[in-house]
């Protein structure tokens, strides 16, 4: 762990979550705190945009762990930040997904109990598995309810084995194709193979949504707000339509950040909630190792995604408060189709159907040169075609969609511009077993001053990224301190 900055002086690069998030802890803690955002609005991905009077979600479909005494609960009530603003919980119709394979259905319901319950009911062969996952969801949900789960969140668990991957752990315990296509589903969620993803990832991310899982109330939009009113109501500046040009460095420590416009804001400490990669280029070459650059441009990224919006008849296509995956897997469970659904209150006519699915950046490389709104006919028509495509292989789900109208579609492409990552990088650097250690000495920026926060720090997700957040906090404040004047441990 680095060690505390001198100074009270802060910039955050970018205002997605885990920087607004980092924002309010330090200005809280009484820092200055700026944070410069490219973008005119606020919010990174957490943000969701209106077409056609409807608000379509990017990055907050669903999140878990917002109870009182949940990780994210906690950290959201330690920021000053009503979960009951923002979120409803999802309990009414029982379960959290429909999983829907070629040959059966399985449903994620809303505690690890049921969870158990129904595993055993499609897998009723498979009880010594099933108690092994079952037991190490109980315990991981145990720690992570613990408040030294928060104290601890850099190295939480040190449990050797769950840093292997999830499809050794299986073919250890000796699972059938069936059973490994159901539990490698939440590896959906943050973009790594279940076979190559570290067992504690799946773990966590599985745990989270089981301990409870929540749908916003009204949109990412207000999400961001909050995040913000809350950041500005602490005394923290936010720099919008202006992002960082170049992080400015003297003798290997932090000296502040050149904006687009020329300006210069002197600082003790950047924070970046951006990609590494861009935070490279952000830097005079000098002021990293060779061999830390080289380390980083090695590391591979999630894959990107194509998400289609459709508005949809609301009478016919009532708002579920469920989501669902169609999925295809071959033989030995591998899951190689994944398509993810959610239907949610759209205008008083209209509802949104929102259809996510893997897009590789390779497919849309003919438009890498291209930017958002500017790409041309041909790249029009092919996001057409997909989209179209795709809401057909919707009606196989849902019988005929009434109303159904395309009212926009995202690439990895709008993705990258968006947000700045390179690839279209959905959930950032990609967490495999094989790349952990990599990404884990992500953290240790070379640069005096320099910390990352963001779904680049820790892990991806609403949860990781503030995970990240406090991490961030933590070490700029210094632990002690941070727990202290938190009242973290209590
Ligand atoms: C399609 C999709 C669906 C998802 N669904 C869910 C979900 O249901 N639940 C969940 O928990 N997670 C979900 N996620 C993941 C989650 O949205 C992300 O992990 C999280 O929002 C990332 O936040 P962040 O703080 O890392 O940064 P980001 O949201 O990436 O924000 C980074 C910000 O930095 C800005 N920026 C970039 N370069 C610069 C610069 N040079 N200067 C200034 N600003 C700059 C960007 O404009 C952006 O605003 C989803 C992600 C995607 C892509």
């Amino acid at each position: 762990m680095k060690n505390t900055i001198e100074g009270k002086n802060i910039v955050i690069i970018g205002s997605g979550i885990g920087g607004l998030s980092a924002g309010i802890l330090l200005a809280g803690l009484n820092y200055q705190v700026t944070i410069v955002e490219k973008n005119p609005l606020p919010g990174g991905l957490m943000r969701s945009y209106r077409r056609v009077g409807i608000d379509c979600p990017v990055g907050v479909h669903y999140v878990g762990a917002l109870g009182e005494n949940e990780p994210l609960g906690k950290m959201f009530s330690l920021m000053g930040i009503q979960v009951s603003e923002l979120f409803f919980k999802i309990e009414q119709e029982g379960f959290i997904d429909r999983y829907i394979f070629d040959d059966f259905i399985f449903d994620l319901p809303v505690n690890l109990d049921a969870y158990g319950n129904n595993l055993r009911k499609s897998f009723p062969r498979e009880a010594r598995a099933i108690d092994i996952i079952t037991n190490n969801l109980r315990t991981i949900m145990k720690q992570m309810t613990n408040p030294s789960f928060l104290l601890n969140q850099g190295d939480p668990f040190q449990n050797t084995d769950y840093y292997q991957p999830f499809g050794k752990f299986l073919d250890n315990i000796d699972v059938s194709a069936g059973l490994r296509a159901v539990l490698g589903v939440p590896c959906q969620l943050f973009g790594v193979p279940a076979a190559e993803c570290p067992v504690i990832l799946h773990h966590m991310v599985l745990a989270g949504y089981l301990l409870s899982a929540w749908r916003l109330k009204e949109n990412g939009s207000k999400m961001a707000e909050v995040f913000v009113r809350r950041f500005l109501e602490l005394g923290g500046e936010l720099v919008l339509n202006n992002g960082a040009d170049e992080i400015l460095t003297g003798a290997k420590k932090i000296n502040g950040v050149r904006l687009q416009s020329g300006a210069e804001l002197s600082a003790d400490a950047v924070i970046s909630d951006i990609h590494p990669k861009v935070v490279l280029k952000l830097l005079q070459p000098h002021s990293v190792r060779p061999s830390y650059r080289q380390r980083i441009l090695e590391l591979k990224e999630t894959e990107g995604v194509i998400g289609v919006q459709a508005s949809v008849d609301a009478t016919v296509h009532p708002e579920t408060s469920h989501n669902i995956y169609k999925l295809t897997a071959d033989e030995e469970g591998t899951i190689t189709d994944g398509i993810f659904y959610q239907i949610r209150r759209g205008s008083h006519q209209s509802n949104l159907l929102s259809i996510i699915t893997r897009s590789l950046y390779k497919e849309w490389d003919q438009w890498e040169n291209t930017f958002s709104g500017k790409r041309g006919h041909a790249y029009e028509t092919k996001k057409m075609a997909i989209g179209r495509e795709l809401l057909q292989k919707a009606e196989k789900v849902f019988g005929p969609l009434k109303n159904a109208q395309i009212i926009d579609i995202f690439t990895p492409l709008t993705i990258r511009d968006y947000i700045n990552c390179p690839e279209g990088s959905c959930y950032g650097v990609l967490r495999s077993a094989s790349q952990l250690m990599k990404v884990a000495s992500l953290n240790n920026v070379p640069v005096t001053g320099l910390f990352l926060a963001g779904q680049n720090a820790l892990a991806p997700g609403v949860l990781g990224s503030i995970l990240g957040a406090f991490s961030v906090a933590k070490q700029i404040t210094g632990a002690e301190r941070f727990n202290r004047l938190t009242g973290w441990n209590s």
